[in-house]
């Protein structure tokens, strides 16, 4: 047993019995009542992406009380304006410099889930549209997570030794939060980091409980904008016209053929039309079809096939339809950020820390998502810097298992009812994390 526990450790890099241990979960205890209700105060009032003043504000201060360096404002968009960034640093000798990172923003959402502290803000999108405002991804708890941790890295100074990098990001729900603070020279200013670690809650595993992928995690995303025009007329002489409504059916159709026909079936591919819109009346053919597209992949190569596909088929309609040159579609690209990499030997060492921090009952292997995220940015092009992002189980258990049983999930991210356990999710998110940094940066 003995030379097996040895040898283990020596395969993990793992010390066999981690001297914090029996320490963490004393401190872990002491602090969660309060940052339930924190958790609860940031779940009240949600700010949406780019507009995370408040949330930022409070962030800060926190990690400014738990004896941290902080600068406020950290990011700049392209169009000049500035971001909510948060760089927290707290330098304690020599050693490895480890990037933390929790997200800020919250989604366009209604919230439905009658809680006593649901939101019940309401605001303008950048549209002007009126739109509810909620933390329907969670990135509330992965604030107050942060908090938790800070304080145990503070209050553990003597098990670790290098320098923590915490930043709260914003603007992840439109991918351009970590782009900001890089392009506002964030490592040129605050050094660069060593590693690069994340935490994401998920509606598909219970609170207590973590789940871990290695390599590619989630996926790339691209969003496309597609304006399919035509020529109108009354909808009584459709001879007169070239009309984008029929050309849109036709390329709905055909794009399916991207993902069915062009790419390889073992890289997986999605293509999504969420929006469409066009025509203002029964009797009119409209001048133009605006199509809103989403795009996921894992590699670059099949990103590039979609977006090729894209732009061959809607000029392929229009041409069909006989639509004039200077008629031809208009192909725009919004938000996008790159596959999500978990560096294999990270991960590895990663997963042993949980193991330890929770039990190997309460730590799984994931298989890799759909959903896209910009916290791979901050490991730099060709994932110079490794990086990891582990999922934290955040449902009430008792409830998780009983929609299990049903062959159910409870709902999930981005939907109104999301509902997070605050108690025993952001118990083993400090946990979590506090584990793996200080076994990342262990004396
Ligand atoms: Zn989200
Ligand atoms: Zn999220």
């Amino acid at each position: 047993m003995k030379i097996k526990t040895a040898l283990a450790a020596l395969l993990t890099g793992l010390p066999a019995t981690a001297s914090w241990a029996q320490t963490l979960p004393a401190l872990v205890n002491k602090e969660v009542p309060n940052l339930v209700e924190t958790y609860k105060g940031l779940h009240t009032h949600p700010e949406l992406s780019h507009h995370e003043q408040s949330t930022a504000a409070l962030l800060a201060g926190e990690l400014r009380k738990a004896g941290y360096t902080v600068t406020e404002h950290v990011g700049k968009y392209p169009d000049g304006s500035q971001a909510h960034g948060i760089v927290a640093i707290l330098e304690n000798g020599p050693g490895k410099r480890l990037l933390i990172r929790t997200d800020l923003d919250a989604l366009p959402v209604i919230e439905e889930t009658g809680l006593s502290y649901a939101s019940q803000v309401k605001t303008k999108n950048a549209s002007g549209q009126d739109v509810g405002v909620m933390h329907a991804c969670g990135h509330d708890v992965h604030i107050t997570t942060m908090i938790g941790t800070a304080r145990a890295l503070a209050a553990l100074k003597k098990q670790w030794h290098g320098t923590i990098m915490l930043i709260g990001q914003p603007s992840e729900e439109v991918v351009d939060g970590a782009s900001a603070m890089l392009a506002d020279h964030l490592y040129e200013r605050f050094g660069t980091p060593d590693l690069a670690v994340a935490l994401h809650d998920t509606n598909t595993r219970a609170a207590g409980t973590v789940a871990v992928t290695s390599g590619a995690a989630l996926a790339a995303v691209s969003s496309i904008d597609v304006t399919l025009r035509g020529v109108g007329s009354h909808g009584a002489r459709p001879q007169e016209s070239k009309d984008p409504v029929v050309m849109a059916g036709e390329f709905i159709v055909q794009l399916q053929t991207i993902v069915s026909r062009q790419e390889d079936p073992h890289d997986p591919t999605v293509v999504t039309i969420g929006s469409i819109h066009g025509g203002s009346k029964r009797n009119l053919i409209p001048d133009e079809v605006k199509l809103e597209l989403t795009a996921r992949a894992f590699s670059d190569k099949a990103m590039q096939i979609v977006i090729d596909g894209v732009k061959r088929t809607a000029q392929g309609v229009a041409l069909a339809a006989g639509v004039p040159a200077d008629r031809a579609p208009i192909i725009g690209f919004q938000e996008s950020s790159p596959v999500t990499y978990n560096d294999p030997a990270l991960t590895a060492r990663v997963r042993a820390s949980l193991v330890t921090a929770l039990g190997a009952q309460n730590v799984f292997d994931e298989e890799p998502v759909t959903v896209s995220e910009d916290f791979g940015q901050f490991g730099l092009e060709g994932h110079k810097i490794p990086t990891v992002m582990f999922w934290l189980g955040a449902m009430n258990p008792a409830k998780f298992a009983a929609a299990r049983q049903e062959g159910k999930l409870l709902p999930g991210l981005h939907n109104s009812r999301f509902q997070p356990d605050p108690e025993p999710t952001l118990r083993t998110g400090v946990t979590a994390m506090t584990s793996v940094a200080l076994d990342l940066l262990r004396k």
